[in-house]
């Protein structure tokens, strides 16, 4: 199937006097120019003067529930994404979670549902949103329950870690909204607890982290079991070329849809950068967390054993705090993020696949205690609090061998964070480890490293057209301020073979 996206663009001038408008449509590879055309103005004028949801054609109880909520004006993907939605048409959105994106898809479909209110057949879904974790599969469940709140709708969630035999007994009967993660659903798909024929609606989030996370087999297998006659909505926080051709498998000529794009978010942010030894990060986040008393901090490291560490370091000395990652029990997740939800514990530890696309407000700290070595990762991690236009504070941890991690990073949110000089009492970091020095192989392979970490950053750098960190990047684009390589030098020389084996252990880890 071929995917035919369109977006239009608007260009006013004057001439003789006049104001003189051109649209252009962009219609998969063809360009349509016009001049006069109604239905184009009618759209631009909806994406462009729609401010109220009361501007929104949605059913009287949807609006009721989005002002009990406490929305007044539509997000700009909300302003987007809801009339063509409305009209039925399929969306291909490029939002990030933050930007009120839920709402965006959710809004329109409970309209749908409600306008044409039939009961779901046993083992039946009306509605199936595809989400890449547990959690987000139930926040987003959690979400649609509320803004459907009071119409008689049936919304509900399945996801592995938790029984299987809850969620059958529920799809027995029929549900409107189906949120699931791709495993569980096919789970119950081959259980023949599930038949996806009759869904009048999907949605599919979070897609980039689908991929990432594995999940492009089963959304294959997910697509022959969908109606043709349906409607779609496919969000995904970046477009490399992998997405949208799992996009054209979805979508019929969607409608494209995008807010600013996600490098934007680190600059509401207060980014700031120490350069330490990693044996010295336990010592300066306690050291941290004492000064700063942070409010509500999510610490971000890379592998699951290293969030355990941080959490027992952190607890050696009488800091609460929680993990959350995929060694946990689905109920120890929970509790995790609920507690850290309701202000029971300050500091929540997490690696990146269990905190993307968490809605958790008012984080005042995002730490890097590692660096992530997917640039893009940085931006969603340190956006968890700069959520709905607040602003907050970033601090990364970044070890010798961690430096061009960071230079990815610039050059990707063309921001270079503020160096903050270690405490009395640390030792100045080693001088900075060469890709080829952590991964054993030349600087130019260093692409090809067949580590378990190695490969991931590899994949998305060659997916997302990026260059892949090769070799030591000296005098990149982040080698000024964010890549400070004041700190180097040769008094802690033997710490890079320290460092090597401390990597690997972490590798093998992850
Ligand atoms: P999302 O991107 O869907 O995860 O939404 C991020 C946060 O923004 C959630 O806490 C929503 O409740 C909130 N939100 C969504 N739409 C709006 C809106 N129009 N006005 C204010 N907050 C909103």
């Amino acid at each position: 199937m071929t995917r035919s996206s369109r977006t239009y663009r608007l260009h006013c001038f004057f001439l003789s006097g006049s104001l003189i408008t051109r649209v252009v449509l962009t219609d998969g590879e063809r360009a349509h120019e016009s001049y006069s055309c109604c239905a184009h103005w009618l759209l631009i004028f909806k994406v462009l003067f729609l401010t109220k949801f009361s501007d929104f054609a949605l059913a009287e109880p949807i609006q009721k529930a989005i002002a009990a909520g406490g929305y007044t004006t539509p997000t700009p993907i909300q302003q987007q994404a809801i009339p063509p939605a409305l009209e039925g048409k399929d969306i291909l959105g490029i939002a990030q979670t933050g930007t009120g994106k839920t709402a965006a898809f959710s809004l329109p479909s409970i309209h749908h549902l409600l306008n044409n209110k039939k009961r779901a057949g046993r083992f039946e879904c009306r509605m199936l949103v595809l989400a890449p974790t547990r959690e987000l599969a139930r926040q987003i469940a959690d979400s649609m329950t509320g803004y459907s709140k009071g119409l008689g709708m049936y919304v509900t969630s399945a996801f592995g870690g938790v029984p299987i035999n809850r969620q059958k007994r529920i799809l027995e009967r029929g549900v409107d909204v189906l949120v699931a993660t791709p495993g569980r659903l096919l789970d119950l798909v081959d259980q023949r607890f599930l038949n996806l024929s009759k869904v009048e609606i999907l949605v599919l989030d979070e897609a980039d982290q689908m991929l990432d996370l594995g999940f492009i087999v089963p959304l294959k297998k997910i697509v022959p079991l969908l109606p043709k006659q349906r409607q779609s909505l496919f969000f995904s926080a970046t477009m490399p070329k992998t997405i949208s051709q799992l996009a054209d498998q979805f979508l019929t000529n969607p409608i494209q849809v995008s807010v600013a794009p996600q490098s934007t978010t680190a600059e509401r942010v207060d980014q700031r950068v120490t350069y330490i030894n990693q044996d010295d990060k336990q010592r300066l986040l306690k050291d941290f967390v004492n000064n700063e008393n942070p409010d509500h901090m999510l610490v971000f490291t890379q592998t699951k054993h290293a969030a355990d560490k941080v959490v027992k370091n952190l607890m050696a000395v009488g800091i609460h705090s929680a993990a959350i990652h995929g060694n946990k029990s689905q109920p120890q997740r929970e509790r995790a993020l609920g507690d850290f939800k309701k202000g029971k514990i300050n500091i929540l530890v997490a690696t990146d696949i269990a905190a993307r696309g968490i809605d958790v407000d008012g984080i005042t700290h995002v730490i890097n205690f590692d660096m992530p070595n997917v640039s893009e990762q940085y931006v969603h991690r340190i956006g968890r609090t700069a959520r709905a236009g607040a602003s907050g504070i970033s601090y990364s941890m970044v070890a010798p061998d961690e430096r061009q991690f960071l230079r990815d990073v610039v050059k990707l949110t063309g921001v270079s964070p503020d160096v903050v000089p270690l405490p009395e009492g640390y030792d100045e970091p080693a001088r900075e480890e060469v890709a080829s020095r952590i991964y054993g192989q030349k600087p130019k392979k260093y692409g090809a490293t067949p580590t378990r970490n190695g490969p991931a950053r590899n994949k998305h750098s060659a997916r997302k057209g990026r260059p892949g960190g090769g070799g030591s990047g000296r005098g990149g684009p982040g080698s000024g301020a964010g890549a400070g390589a004041k700190s180097d030098g040769p008094k802690h020389w033997n710490n890079g073979a320290k460092s090597f084996k401390r990597r690997q252990a972490r590798n093998a880890d992850a």
